[in-house]
């Protein structure tokens, strides 16, 4: 069999009018969202959105390509096409990797907050039915990784009042009374997940096909940290991306993350200062201000201390 293959680009209006006229008898009866039409050309399926974006998908794709790509030319002074295949391909690789864990009711957490020397470290479980996977589709959900801080704090209410989630948070202070020896962070992730997981599980009976983790430690080295927990979850699933893969772990990610936000917010207000993420050189500059302003005993209640961030504030 042939290869099939897709090519994507944007074109001008001029081109597109050409477009429509020229498809006019050939289009589809049905015309998928956003588009103006979607036609046969021999072997490949042309399909012509409203926003001037045209696919190719077919054997011989590259070649109706090649022939509106001229057109595309010819029509704006040499100017051709703006290319967008490479951004296709992306989303095709990923909805393959998808398959097993997307269409699915599922239960998924995820953490942030564990690289930041500043705030503390939240871990969100979410579940997520089938049937509200477009609504996550539509506000944008699929795409947790790329969203700005913006839009995290514009849908995330939308979230947490259709989907079931628990919030686990540890605060600063709690992290370095009963952490500040054992600095194994794998470990302490371990723990909030088992314990983000239970306590949404503990709040419905919830009916969902897998129960999905971001991979940070491989299977037998989570089970190992846990021993010892009164109640550790089996069954768990482990993969990396996971929030790239399933909706429930995308969820837990983006309410995470909005929670981590206002957190950080609150506290910078109340410092009078803008507390930077990560554990870079902005964040000791920042700290040595606090140390200054506050004094070094303030760190313990908004830092994690056994961070090497803590020596280069203290040094000077
Ligand atoms: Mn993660």
């Amino acid at each position: 069999m042939e290869k099939q293959k897709t090519i994507v680009y944007k074109i001008s209006n001029n081109t597109m009018q050409e477009m429509i006229n020229h498809f006019e008898d050939k289009k589809r009866l049905k015309t998928p969202p956003y588009a103006v039409f979607q036609a046969d050309e021999a072997d490949t399926v042309i399909t012509l959105y409203e926003s001037g974006k045209v696919v190719f998908q077919g054997v011989s794709a590259d070649i109706d390509a090649a022939i509106w790509n001229e057109r595309e030319a010819f029509l704006n002074n040499g100017k051709e096409a703006q290319n967008l295949t490479k951004e296709k391909k992306d989303t095709e690789k990923t909805s393959i990797d998808r398959t097993d864990y997307y269409f699915i009711n599922s239960i998924g957490s995820d953490e942030v907050g564990t690289g930041d020397y500043f705030g503390p470290i939240i871990v969100a479980s979410a579940y997520v039915n089938k049937k509200d996977i477009s609504f996550l589709e539509d506000l944008g959900v699929k795409d947790s990784k790329r969203m700005t801080d913006d839009k995290i704090i514009k849908i995330t209410p939308d979230i947490i009042r259709r989907i079931p989630h628990s919030i686990i948070i540890l605060n600063n202070t709690d992290y370095n009374n009963n952490y500040s020896s054992d600095i194994n962070m794998n470990k302490i992730k371990a723990i909030l997940h088992n314990k983000a997981l239970l306590t949404l599980l503990n709040k419905d009976k919830f009916n969902y096909d897998m129960i999905v983790v971001d991979q940070f430690v491989n299977k037998f080295k989570y089970y190992d940290y846990l021993k010892g927990n009164p109640q550790i979850l089996q069954n768990i699933t482990f993969t990396t991306k996971a929030e790239d893969k399933c909706l429930s772990v995308a969820c837990a990610s983006i309410i995470s993350r909005y929670l981590f936000l206002k957190e950080m917010n609150k506290l910078s207000s109340e410092l009078g200062l803008n507390l930077p993420k990560g554990a870079g050189p902005k964040v000791d500059e920042i700290g040595k201000e606090i140390v200054l302003k506050y004094g070094q005993d303030k760190l313990k209640d908004i830092a994690k201390l056994n961070f090497k961030n803590t020596n280069k504030i203290l040094d000077n």
